[in-house]
């Protein structure tokens, strides 16, 4: 399998570090003042879905510029539709709730 780096290229997968799944979010389990719901937090590290089909993934070039990448790929075929920069995509969907 190779993966195109939006920075160094097309590669190989063995210079990328698979994370996993990019679609969960971190839940908000609560603050220090009050008693957690670990429950959401336990669901959002261990319970995740194995689906055949497309998935958004997190990877890491590891072997090359060091950028975390979201990775749309049929988890089936291993056919990759796009890759992209996840410190972007956070930046643009981040855009404006920062002064
Ligand atoms: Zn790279």
């Amino acid at each position: 399998m190779r993966i195109r780096c939006p920075f160094c290229g097309e590669r190989s997968h063995a210079e990328f570090s698979y994370l996993g799944d990019a679609a969960p979010t971190r839940p908000n389990i609560g603050t220090r003042a009050t008693v957690p719901d670990t429950t959401l937090f336990v669901d959002y590290v261990y319970m995740r879905d194995n689906r055949p089909g497309v998935m958004r993934e997190y990877w890491q070039h590891v072997g090359g510029c060091r950028s975390w990448l979201i990775v749309e790929r049929n988890v089936t075929t291993h056919a990759i539709s796009n890759v992209a920069s996840a410190r972007e995509q956070v930046l643009a969907a981040t855009e404006g709730e920062h002064p």
